[in-house]
């Protein structure tokens, strides 16, 4: 079943889309990754493994990436949100950012594509209710001005030493 969706995301979601293949090398073991991206993500993408190097991240999760995509095709999966990590056993996942975020909350975006990597990164799908850095609540507990106000550099930071933490 989760074969015939992730079919059918393909079908439905890429027919006017531009995708690009984005590539990491792993600063562990020098592994490349590829998976496919949406344009309007770049940037936000850089700027994660930018830091996640920085925090020298275990990256090899990549291997099962198939995308991260700018995308209509949420409601598809469930209830409306801004993001959803789909995590198949079988076939890539794939990471989703809902295309009806403004793009005049740059900072927004950054933090909907950080949490959804989160889940990835962990494998959980969960959203602990303490102790987590604020982006990574449930989404219906995430004010939009308050990630504006506080997604900044040190965030990141506590961002990256959680999800080490978590991925032990
Ligand atoms: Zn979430």
């Amino acid at each position: 079943m989760k074969r015939i969706l992730f079919a059918l995301l393909f079908v439905v979601g890429t027919a006017n889309a531009q995708y690009f293949t984005y590539k990491v090398k792993d600063w562990n073991n020098n592994k490349v990754y590829s998976f496919e991206y949406s344009p309007i993500l770049k940037q936000h993408l850089d700027e994660w493994f930018s830091n996640a190097e920085k925090m020298n991240m275990e990256i090899c999760v990549l291997e099962k990436l198939g995308g991260v995509f700018w995308s209509n095709q949420i409601t598809f999966y469930t209830k409306p949100s801004f993001g959803l990590a789909l995590m198949f056993k079988d076939s890539p996942m794939l990471v989703l950012v809902d295309d009806n975020i403004p793009t005049y909350l740059p900072t927004f975006i950054n933090a909907v594509l950080y949490h959804e990597l989160a889940h990835l990164f962990t494998k959980n799908n969960r959203h602990p209710k303490h102790g987590v850095p604020y982006i990574l609540q449930d989404g219906k507990n995430i004010k939009i001005e308050n990630v504006i106000k506080t997604w900044n550099d040190e965030a990141k930071i506590e961002y990256f030493q959680y999800l080490k933490l978590k991925m032990k």
